[in-house]
């Protein structure tokens, strides 16, 4: 069987697409892989973040190797938050700080159009490629919904009358940026 490097610790990500590949291909994380490496993410783009992931483990570890990056891109805010989505109200990561100060910077916008955007880059021997999945919607102009994480309160996916908060994870899988990224990727891997 295949055996591959996930480069994150995020047991959601990791479940999420273990469900998806059904066992056919091993799967590792980086603690599996014993990296406790705070690896570095200083590009300005989505791709040269996964990208410099993904190398990180390839030649640090031998593995072959994805790494993905996300992002939200708010069309009114020139595309921010963008790479910079986890860290928009400052470096600690704060989900509801990142939210109220989007909510702010739109307060007086009238097109309320973003994407969640994900990249995935994998390296297989040294063949790279990268891989997207996007979801279009709206910001909402208050938090909505207690499921997810991040941003998913205040957004709103295109053909839907809720919020990523409000739906069950399925739902939300299914038609997300994420969920559309990793499908190319097993499309690629033909499982
Ligand atoms: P990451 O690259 O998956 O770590 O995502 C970077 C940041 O984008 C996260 O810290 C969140 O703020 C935001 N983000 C990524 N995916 C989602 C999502 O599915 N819902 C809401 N926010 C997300």
């Amino acid at each position: 069987m295949k055996t591959i490097v996930f480069a994150t610790n995020n047991r959601h990500k990791l479940e999420e697409l273990r469900n998806l590949t059904s066992g056919k291909i091993e799967i590792l994380s980086l603690s599996d892989i014993s990296c406790h490496d705070d690896i570095p993410e200083t590009s300005d783009t989505l791709e040269g973040n996964a990208l410099q992931k993904a190398e990180w483990i390839k030649e640090r570890y031998g593995y072959d190797c994805f790494a993905d990056d996300t992002g939200l891109e708010v069309a009114a805010l020139d595309g921010a938050p963008g790479v910079y989505s986890a860290r928009y109200a400052g470096e600690g990561h704060d989900s509801e700080a990142n939210m109220r100060l989007l909510l702010h910077n739109m307060e007086d916008k009238a097109d309320r159009s973003a994407r969640f955007r994900t990249v995935i880059a994998l390296i297989e021997g040294d063949v790279k490629k990268l891989f997207e999945g996007t979801v279009s919607g709206v910001i909402c102009r208050e938090p909505s919904g207690k499921n997810g994480f991040g941003y998913d309160p205040v957004f709103c996916p295109d053909g839907y009358d809720k919020t990523f908060a409000q739906m069950d994870s399925d739902l939300k899988n299914s038609i997300s940026h994420r969920g559309r990224a990793f499908k190319k990727l097993i499309d690629y891997f033909n499982l």
